[in-house]
């Protein structure tokens, strides 16, 4: 299993970004994303130009767009044509999620818990989701120093219900990029056995093998007697073992490693811390677990504040 950085929360000109979509593409590159989204507002207008840009960088490109409505934003990746969001209500999402999945589109909730009015009209997720099974992420961190943002916090609550709930939703980062800063951003990685392209990286977030690392990148895999069982998977409960590595040479270019230092890994069962590890590059370690989830947060120093979670991976199912 390889995993590749991509940024799945962009916009451009032909929304209220900065870049044009090479410029994009340019910046994806630079930073040493393997692949990148465009999201604009509520268009698709930067399609063409992007495909351009990607096809010339060597990098994956994701199509997709940001529904931009009154009740909340909604980022929507791989689908071939165009669900309108215009005349959605509230009590309509499920209806249209489900369009969006019949042309083979994902759809996640970008930044659920941003200020919203008066602030920023609709960036509160309010609309009235009946099957939250049927969403397929859930961005947890968004724009800068989402570690310590009191958002983030609220989104990996909501996302640790949804899982106790049985949900099987993936976590995902979104730079929610518009234009270039210095500021800290966390980055989403995709976990590819085969090819790196489009439609595998839009089968790894459906099945949830991805992993948040706002500096180092922290991997979970279970060693079982039938192979290795990666996040999203399922394995039997009972003891379990982990193997659990640590890489610091992701991104090297994009995060700063003087204000960003690991400090301890735990493994959370259900919500409940069961294990505290060292850290260090790899270690395998068997826990005792019970039915429902497992994922492992790497704990550490973000800019001068202790404990915070500086990477998380989606969980493995304990059945
Ligand atoms: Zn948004
Ligand atoms: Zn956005």
């Amino acid at each position: 299993m390889k995993w590749y950085p991509v940024e799945l929360h962009t916009h451009t000109e032909h929304s209220d970004g900065d870049f044009t979509p090479t410029q994009l593409v340019q910046a994806a590159k630079a930073r040493g994303f393997a692949g990148v989204a465009l999201t604009d507002h509520n268009t698709k207008s930067g399609a063409t130009e992007f495909n351009a840009a990607i096809e010339k960088s060597g990098l994956t490109g994701v199509h997709g767009i940001e529904w931009t409505t009154y009740w909340g934003h909604m980022l929507v990746l791989g689908e071939y044509t165009y669900t309108d969001w215009r005349g959605v209500t509230p009590d309509m999402i499920d209806e249209a999620i489900k369009r969006i999945h019949d042309h083979c589109g994902l759809v996640g909730i970008a930044h659920p818990f941003a200020l919203s009015n008066p602030v920023n009209t609709g960036y509160h997720w309010e609309f009235q989701i009946a099957d939250w099974q049927a969403v397929d992420f859930l961005e947890v961190w968004s724009r800068d120093n989402a570690p310590c943002k009191v958002q983030s916090l609220r989104a990996i609550e909501l996302w640790e219900q949804l899982l106790n709930r049985g949900c099987h939703i993936t976590a995902t980062s979104g730079r929610d990029w518009h234009r270039e800063d210095t500021r800290s951003y966390a980055h989403t990685y995709v976990g590819i056995e085969d090819e790196l392209n489009e439609q595998n990286v839009l089968q790894a977030i459906r099945d949830s093998r991805i992993c948040l690392a706002a500096g180092p990148l922290l991997t979970m895999q279970a060693e079982t007697a039938q192979g290795p069982v990666y996040p999203g998977q399922q394995t039997e409960s009972g003891n379990v073992t982990l193997k659990l590595c640590m890489d610091d040479q992701t991104m090297p270019h994009d995060w700063d490693r003087t204000a960003i230092i690991p400090e301890k890994i735990v493994l959370v069962q259900n919500g409940e811390v069961i294990e505290t590890l060292p850290v260090c590059a790899e270690q395998t370690v068997t826990v005792r677990t019970q039915k429902g989830w497992l994922r492992a947060d790497l704990i550490g120093r973000y800019f001068g504040r202790e404990e915070q979670r500086i990477a998380l991976t989606n969980p493995i199912w304990t059945a």
